[in-house]
């Protein structure tokens, strides 16, 4: 899939699962998730399921912060066997949810920058990042991300739940590259075969165009009205 529809997913995948995680203990951690919880985890989610395709040095996560993404992809893509192996495993899942779990527990401080760093990836993603005039778009999209963390932070969101968010994302996107032609190791290193491969459909062909991202779209509408209660927002007669 195209970057701007696995970040759809993430937006939607993270508002699926609130439901069904909303009040239930996970690996000792308890989900009390309001409504700034589903926004930063949309957008963190959507962050995260662009990180497997760091492996490529043309993907758009590998694009976001110039020479620093550009490093980290040639580190990522050496040590993860190149473009669509390591990466796209659950132990590439595993070991990045762990680490930004660990980097939670270590200092708040590094958590802001992290979500901060993954929300400016996922605005990226989503597409505001305006390919004609790439200054402009870098500085407005710096400043949406700025912007949605300080409210965020302002609002005393809650991110103990953000390593295993990152993890989804993750996974989101093996399901994503999965649905398209192109297969996944996610067994990687014991197995290298690619699961998926040959089957569904061609990435950014019609099938995405003209029925996987609108169906995200609706999903993201869906799920908004329905998280957020927006009916009750409107002025009572
Ligand atoms: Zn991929």
């Amino acid at each position: 899939m195209m970057g701007h529809s696995h970040a759809m997913s993430g937006v939607v995948g993270w508002m699926a699962v609130v439901p069904l995680v909303q009040g239930t203990e996970f690996l000792g951690l308890s989900f009390d998730l309001g409504a700034g919880e589903i926004v930063a985890g949309s957008l963190v989610c959507a962050g995260a399921a662009l990180l497997p395709d760091l492996d490529h040095r043309s993907a758009t996560v590998t694009k976001t912060y110039g020479k620093v993404t550009e490093t980290l992809s040639g580190i990522l893509s050496w040590a993860f066997g190149g473009h669509r192996v390591g990466t796209h495993s659950f132990l590439f899942a595993v070991l990045m949810g762990v680490l930004v779990q660990l980097l939670a527990l270590w200092s708040e401080l590094a958590v802001q920058v992290f979500v901060f760093l993954l929300i400016g990836i996922a605005l990226q993603g989503l597409g505001f990042g305006l390919d004609k005039n790439r200054a402009a778009s870098g500085i407005i999209n710096a400043l949406g991300t700025a912007a949605i963390t300080i409210a965020l932070f302002t609002s005393g969101v809650n991110y103990t739940w953000l390593g295993l968010a990152v993890a989804f994302g993750c996974v989101l996107h093996f399901v994503g590259d999965m649905i398209t032609k192109m297969g996944v190791p996610l067994f990687w290193p014991i197995s290298k075969k690619k699961i998926g491969q040959g089957q569904g459909f061609v990435t950014d062909g019609p099938v995405e165009k003209k029925v996987v991202t609108p169906l995200l779209t609706v999903g993201v509408i869906v799920y908004s009205v329905y998280l957020f209660d927006w009916p009750e927002l409107l002025p009572a007669y």
